[in-house]
């Protein structure tokens, strides 16, 4: 529970700049608002096409699972207080689906209908799949903690001899993804076998030996989580802070020998024989939800402009420069500029005060002069300076 008032909490930002909202009534779940989910889908797409760059294929499982197949991965006895059950009222007595608390036995299924050759590996598969975990009510917090989260999951299916290098690869990418959003403060933690965990010793430290060997390849400063890591492997966990200083978990690597043999996945080696793969389990961001309130917190709604919902408001100055200002918002909508007209009755001086209050990364205030220099008058977040740019200026400043 928070006490500290807090001006760069996320979840006074979000209601500053109507991004989402909660519903009392149910704990932990967030509804996006159109600029929220905006800037949701521009975070989220931004990481899928540099997925589709690095050679992951994307697919999506479905959101009900059976018991059945978390039992046979493992998840059901390591995870079933965290679930939630579906069903008609009748069957919620003896529920035989859950909604799934994370997507690798989904994933999995996928996998095993086909049979791969090694020539395939890695075989790098996303998701961005919606999970629900029946956190407790007491510490579901804004999007830091919600019920029902998007995991930016995916698996690689590799070979022993492919781990550290794939490993090494998913720490860069990590890092290179908090850098472009300014997170600086990375915390980087390895966490050991858990005490409700499946796999031999052997196995184990085999699985927690290959993490070490690549940190230590990279040259990545760690501090040793002892009975944290997942059931089924050891992981790599990245922390950031929140705007109290309080860590979070946020991007997590997962090294894991066992699933894949429980769910019958397989692939055909070198020899001809039909073997495990091993699985990482990685997500970059973590939760969205949680990405999303960290990056909130950390600009204080001050969004770069390329995941800004709205990236430049346009105001008229008086009634006769409205039918222009629509004109201009026209044709930078063509060039794909995600622009609003501020045509209220209002002075200059307070529409110039709400956009900047909305956080508005450029403004445009259009009057006389403007028009007929043919010139926009551009005032940049942050700065006090008025920029006369040409509109293809203007593009090219916001791109
Ligand atoms: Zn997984």
């Amino acid at each position: 529970m928070e006490t500290e008032s807090n001006q760069n909490d996320h979840k006074t930002i979000g209601r500053e700049l109507a991004l989402f909202s909660f519903d009392e009534q149910v704990p932990g779940v967030v509804y996006w608002w159109p600029k929220g989910w905006t800037m949701f889908n521009l975070i989220k797409n931004d990481l899928a096409k540099q997925l589709a760059d690095d050679g992951y294929v994307e697919i999506n499982t479905a959101r009900i699972i059976s018991t059945e197949t978390l039992k046979q991965s493992g998840h059901f006895d390591n995870y079933h207080e965290k679930l939630f059950f579906v069903g008609n009222e009748k069957e919620l007595e003896k529920p035989k689906w859950c909604l799934k608390p994370m997507s690798c036995p989904g994933g999995l299924k996928i996998f095993s209908q086909e049979i791969h050759s090694y020539k395939e590996l890695p075989i790098k598969i996303a998701e961005f799949g919606s999970v629900y975990r029946y956190e407790q009510a007491g510490e579901v917090n804004g999007l830091l903690r919600v019920r029902n989260l998007t995991q930016d999951d995916a698996h690689i299916y590799c070979e022993e001899n492919q781990i550290e290098g794939e490993i090494e690869k998913l720490i860069d990418f990590v890092n290179e993804t908090y850098l472009r959003y300014g997170f600086k403060d990375i915390r980087v933690e390895l966490s050991t076998r858990p005490e409700k965990s499946i796999g031999s010793d052997e196995v184990w430290g085999k699985a927690e030996n290959g993490l070490k060997k690549a940190l230590d390849g990279k040259k990545i400063e760690y501090t040793i989580n002892a009975g944290d890591g997942a059931f089924y492997g050891p992981k790599i966990d990245f922390h950031v802070k929140d705007s109290l200083g309080r860590s979070w978990q946020m991007g997590t690597i997962q090294l894991d020998f066992a699933m894949a043999e429980r769910l019958d996945a397989n692939y055909i080696d070198r020899d001809g024989n039909k073997v495990h793969p091993v699985m990482i389990h990685r997500a970059i961001f973590g939760s969205l939800e949680r990405f999303i309130a960290i990056l909130l917190e950390s600009t204080g709604g001050a969004l770069p402009a390329w995941c800004a919902p709205v990236q430049a408001m346009i105001l008229p100055i008086s009634e006769k420069h409205v039918e222009h200002a629509q004109k201009i918002a026209a044709e930078l909508k063509t060039q794909n500029i995600r622009i609003q007209l501020d045509d209220r009755n209002e002075s200059v001086g307070r529409k110039i005060r709400d956009a900047e209050l909305q956080k508005v990364p450029f403004i445009i205030v259009l009057g006389d002069k403007e028009i007929e220099s043919g010139k926009l008058a551009v005032r940049v977040r942050g700065s006090r300076d008025l920029e006369n740019l040409s509109i293809e200026e203007f593009v090219e400043k916001v791109k």
